[in-house]
């Protein structure tokens, strides 16, 4: 090997050096352009369910049957996801007689519009409004 032989082999490692420095230098700045994180889906409104009390988010629904009518609607509600069907993690309670509800059973509540707002007014559930 000759002297200019070793020269240009060191001349093209110092540029493959260099090149390489720039391209982990250009990684590097495309990395600093971090993509926008992906914003947290925003949480509706959270309600809770009237028979477990679980706080319920926007898209949870609580599974009901509203019976048709002019502005007072007959309402039985079952419960939402985590306590219809019936489970033991969550103990299905009547607000009304504070019993818990048998797994067939559900709440019977009332359904009226004041204004533009859907109201619903919970008489009881299977078992406490048999007795009356
Ligand atoms: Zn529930
Ligand atoms: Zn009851």
């Amino acid at each position: 090997m000759s002297i200019i032989q070793i020269v240009v082999l060191i001349f093209l490692s110092i540029l493959i050096a260099w090149l390489l420095h720039l391209l982990t230098r250009k990684v590097g700045g495309q990395k600093k352009e971090k993509p926008e994180k992906p914003t947290a889906p925003r949480e509706g409104k959270i309600h809770p369910c009237p028979i477990c009390g679980t706080l319920l988010k926007s898209h949870e629904k609580v599974h009901s049957v509203v019976y048709p009518g002019e502005n007072d609607r007959l309402v039985e509600v079952f419960g939402c996801p985590y306590c219809y069907p019936a489970n033991d993690d969550y103990p299905r309670t009547c607000p009304v007689c504070k019993e818990i509800i048998p797994p067939d059973g559900f709440l019977i509540g009332r359904m009226f519009y004041s204004g533009e707002k859907p109201h619903m007014h919970i008489n009881g559930c299977t078992r406490c409004r048999k007795r009356h």
